[in-house]
Formats: structure tokens, sequence, C-alpha cells
């Protein structure tokens, strides 16, 4: 709370080379690319950050096979070499896995001709991962005897990638970096707009926890607000050529379905790719994809039917999946980019999922629109670009800004923990070494656990039961990671939230000295409103049956 108060207070007493408004993952690698190359820069948020759609994702790191099938040949090409270059560089958070796709009977492709497109996709990444595998029905019902094959006409498997932690923590990285890198951030502060003066921009903003006003004042504006970027754009009076149409998704997580770390994947009933992805000690299972015209756009009961309905009909479990067995919901909103008035509602299915980035040099304006996290590392450089093109210089234009440190510090990091022996304390119920965790988790950071730990071994200790999260990890996110709510913590820098039910998490032992740990005596208070707040939330998901009025379209 102290990093997050102290940077309020800078906010609005300095002038920046550039101010971001928004911190998802657009924002995020924005701020961490420029304040690495040199730039002095402020970045906010309304909510926390990654609190949109950037906690909302698939969890995939991926070429987008399926825009093969719309001839976005460009794409895909683009899309799988930015997988392999975060598999390169964040080889313990981004990993490869292993889609294993089954085909029903009558499907719109034969497997031979889906087979070929993996292939294709496979030299689209430059050979780079495993090579794809035709599947007959009897290594379907081999290999993941999960999968009802009595329609099934056989099918294919072929890899991919996908975040180990998820998606909002990978974002949270680059906000890290950034801060490292100087930049002044803040969440929970949200942008009322930005005017455009003779001197520069001045944003109008407002602490969303005191409602303290502010004016921050920049050179650049980017406006990185997501689904919100035109309503940014509407209020401070700045012009575009793109702009959104919003796509709902829906993932609904359940007990694991199958031990195998693989993506189960489908084409559901309307005919778009469907997963069953491992998350932790659960699967996530989904998506929808709806076109709304409003926010917050939220889970309705036909959601939750269309996917546990597709789900139902295309696995042999024991027993059918039922809204009983849900364990928490994501609900995202695709912001994706369009020109002039878009397409007709017939053809939002098939939009592209290409991200724009729009420069206003005459005032030194910069909108992000659309876009996959896959790409983020695009975004980041294509943003430093733009922003040198508007005349802000970059003292260390080039520098490796994003990343994790280089192998000998890796080396040096698994010594210390060898020497040490801190593998030994892992309790008996984690999934991984503690050395391998804190290393994905903190990456250079993570020496400084390693002295926590050597002064008190119960610092190594699982702090909240049921978790994996051990007592020092709480500290550092006390210092570090500007956690302002228990969510903050509970739903993006760990996915505790994603994978316990809510009344588990109340209960659960050692959450109470988590908060104490967090927010002092703000303890109980903190620990309140989370609960109050997801209440509430919950109030706003239609009853059985009913249908809010922003949806205009359903694929089921
Ligand atoms: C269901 C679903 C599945 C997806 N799966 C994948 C996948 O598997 N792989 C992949 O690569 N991509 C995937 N995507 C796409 C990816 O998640 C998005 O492209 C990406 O998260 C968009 O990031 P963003 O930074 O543009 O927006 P956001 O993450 O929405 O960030 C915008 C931020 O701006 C803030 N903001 C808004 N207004 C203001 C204001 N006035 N003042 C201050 N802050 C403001 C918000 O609070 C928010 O944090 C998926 C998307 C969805 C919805």
């Amino acid at each position: 709370m102290l990093l997050r108060s102290t940077n309020l207070q800078k906010l609005d007493r300095e002038t920046f080379d550039v101010l971001v408004i928004g911190g998802g993952i657009n924002g995020a690698v924005s701020a961490a690319s420029l304040s690495a190359q040199g730039a002095r820069v402020a970045l906010i948020d309304q909510g926390d950050f990654a609190s949109m759609t950037s906690q909302e994702s698939s969890n995939l790191v991926w070429g987008g096979i399926k825009y093969l099938e719309s001839g976005e040949l460009t794409l895909v090409r683009k899309l799988c070499t930015s997988r392999n270059r975060l598999v390169d560089t964040y080889p313990s958070s981004v990993r490869e896995i292993r889609f294993f796709t089954t085909l029903e009977r009558g499907f719109r492709h034969s497997r031979y001709e889906i087979f070929a497109g993996t292939l294709a996709y496979w030299g689209f990444g430059n050979f780079r991962t495993d090579a794809p595998r035709l599947l007959s029905r009897a290594d379907i019902e081999r290999d993941e005897p999960v999968v009802e094959v009595d329609n099934a006409a056989g099918g294919v498997e072929y890899t991919d990638a996908y975040l180990v932690d998820n998606d909002a923590r990978f974002t949270f990285g680059f906000i890290r970096g950034a801060l490292d890198h100087g930049a002044i951030v803040a969440n929970y502060v949200r942008s009322l707009g930005s005017l455009h003066t003779e001197t520069g921009w001045i944003t109008h903003a407002v602490d969303a926890l005191t409602e303290r006003p502010l004016e921050i004042r920049s050179r650049v504006v980017i406006n990185a607000c997501g689904p919100m970027v035109d309503l940014h754009n509407r209020i401070s009076d700045e012009k575009t050529k793109h702009h959104h149409l919003l796509s709902k998704g829906v993932h609904l997580i359940v007990d694991r379905i199958t031990d195998s770390r693989r993506v189960l994947t489908f084409f559901a009933d309307d005919g778009r790719l469907f997963f069953v992805i491992p998350l932790g000690p659960k699967s996530c299972l989904g998506t929808t994809d709806t076109r709304v015209d409003a926010l917050p756009a939220v889970v309705t009961p036909d959601d939750r039917r269309f996917i546990l309905d597709n789900v139902n009909k295309r696995l042999r479990l024991k027993k059918p999946l039922t809204e009983d067995d849900i364990v928490a919901e994501r609900c995202g909103v695709r912001p994706l980019a369009v020109e002039a008035d878009g397409p007709s509602a017939d053809s939002f299915l098939t939009l592209s999922r290409k991200h724009a980035v729009e420069v206003d040099s005459g005032r030194n304006h910069i909108s992000i629109f659309g876009g996959k996290l896959t790409d983020c590392l695009n975004v980041g450089q294509e943003i430093a670009d733009a922003v040198r093109s508007l005349g802000v210089a970059l003292p260390f234009a080039g520098v490796r800004w994003y990343g994790e440190p280089p192998a000998e510090e890796r080396e040096r990091f698994f010594h210390q923990t060898r020497l040490m022996r801190l593998d030994d304390l892992t309790a008996k119920e984690s999934s991984e070494r503690i050395s391998v965790r804190l290393w994905r988790r903190y990456a250079a950071s993570a020496f400084s656990l390693l002295d926590d730990i050597r002064q008190d071994p119960a610092m190594a200790e699982v702090l909240i039961r049921g978790t994996e999260y051990i007592r020092c990890e709480l500290h550092h996110a006390a210092q570090r990671e500007m956690v302002t709510k228990l969510e903050d913590f509970l739903r993006r820098r760990s996915k505790i939230a994603l994978i316990g039910r809510k009344e588990d998490i109340a209960r659960a032992p050692g959450l109470m000295e988590a908060c104490e740990i967090l927010f002092g005596s703000a303890a109980q208070q903190k620990y309140e409103e989370y609960f109050e707040d997801l209440a509430y939330r919950e109030s706003l998901t239609p009853a059985l049956g009913s249908t809010p009025p922003e949806e205009i379209s359903h694929p089921a």
C-alpha cells in the first residue's frame, strides 16, 4: 500500500513523457517497453491491473490455428512467431502443451484436411514444436479415455503453448518490470478524460479509493483501455479510424476432468473450437463468442448451459456436469478492432483478431485496438516506435525489456536452493518444488525470498491451507505487488479465487494471517469488503431463464 500512496503523490507533481491509461496486457507491455527504453512513464488503471479482459482469457499462447480456416495466413504466421518468442524468453511461465482434437463424423472438413492444416501450422511456427499427429478413433480411446468416441471420426494432436500461472499474473510481470525501470504506476485510479492543450495533455483522474482528484500531465497519452478505448476517446474528444466491436467469452472452472496435461479440443455445436484446458488442479471449459453492446458483460444461464451441454455431449464422464460442479466462472469481453462502421452481425464470428495501433501525430495520442495476449511483445515494440515517432527520446532504444533473466542467473538461483536444501521444505500436497515455483513467479526477485527463508524457515510454510502460497510470498506481495484489495491477490497475483470455491476460501486457515501481512490493521475490513463485493457481483448475474438486455446474439 505504501508503494501505491507514494506513487499517487508523484502522479500529479511531475510531467511525464507518456501516460498510459489502462493496465491490461497492452498497457502493461507499453509501460514496460517505454520505461526500459528510457522514457518517463506513468500508468494508471481504474481497477486493479489486468482486472478486465486480461484476466479472462483462455491462458493460451497460441498461433491461432483456427484463423487458417478464414485464410488469415499473415496473422497466423505472426502469432506463431510471437508464440515461439514468448516460449523462448519465458521458459518457466510459457510452456508448450499438446492440443488433442477430436473430430465428429460429418464435420465440415475431413480429418486428413485438418491434419494437413496442422502440418501447415507447424510450418508457420518454423517446425519449432513437436510434430502434429493424426489420430484414429482407437488412438483417442487409448490416449484420452474420457473422450466420447461414438460419433468420432478420428482427430489430430498438435502443439501450442499456455501460461503456467495465469494471464493476470503474466500481465503483472510487465507492470512490475515498468516499476523496476522507474515508471510511476498506480491501480484504482480512474481517468475521467484527457484534455489536449498547447503544452501537452492534462488527464483528469480520480483515486477510486478516496475520490481524491488528480491532474496528470504528459506529452503523449496512450489509450490502452481495452473494451473501453472508444469510450475514453470519446470523452477526450479523440477521433479514430478504428473502433471496437465487443465479443463476450465465458469459461467455467470445474474439478479436473483428465489427468493428462493436454488441452482437449472439440468443435462445439456452433462450429467453433472449444477447449478443456488444464488449470492447476482444475479444468477450464470454454469458451463462448457472443456479441455484446454494453458493459459489464455477465455470465447468463444460457452461457452455462451452452458450455456444460457441449462438454457433456463430448466427454464420457461418470456423471454429467451440472451447475453445481462449477467452482468459478470467468467472463470477458474481446475488444475486436474494426475500421469505420465494421462488418454486419453475420460476419461477427469471423472478425479478425489483429491489433491496430492508431497514432494521432497532431495531438500526440495513441490508441491500441484489439489484439491477443500472445502478440504482446510486438505491441510493446510497436508502441515504443510510435512514441519515438512523436518526438520522445528513448535513450536506451533497442534494449531488451522482456523475458526471464539469463540462464546463468537461473543456474545461480537453483544452485543456491540446492545448497540450502530448499526443496526439502516443499509441502507434501504441493504440485511442484518450491524452487521451481519461486523462480517462475519472481525471477530475479526470488533471491530475496531465499534470504527470508534462510532467516526463518517458517517463511517456506504454506500459509493459506489448500493453496501452495508460502508465507514469504505474501510478504513479497505486500511490498512489491501493489495489492490494494484482497481480490487483487486472490484473483490476479495468484489464482486462488479461480480454483477454489468462495466458501472454502473464506474458511481457509491462514487467510486472515495473509490479510494481516497484506493490509496490516485494515485486514478485517479488506476481508469483509472482498466477500461483500463478491456477493454484489453475483447479484448482477441474471436468474435462470432470463437474458440480460445487452445480449444480441448467442451461438447456442
Ligand atoms: C474469453 C477470452 C479468451 C481469450 N483467450 C485468449 C488466449 O487464449 N490467448 C490470447 O493471446 N488472447 C486471448 N484473448 C484476448 C486477450 O485476452 C485480449 O486481447 C487482451 O487481454 C486485451 O488486453 P487489453 O490490455 O487491450 O485490455 P484489458 O485487459 O481489458 O485492459 C484494459 C484496462 O483499461 C482499464 N481502463 C478502462 N477504462 C479506464 C479508465 N477510464 N481509466 C483507467 N483505466 C481504465 C481497465 O480497468 C483495464 O484493466 C481472449 C479474450 C477473451 C475475452
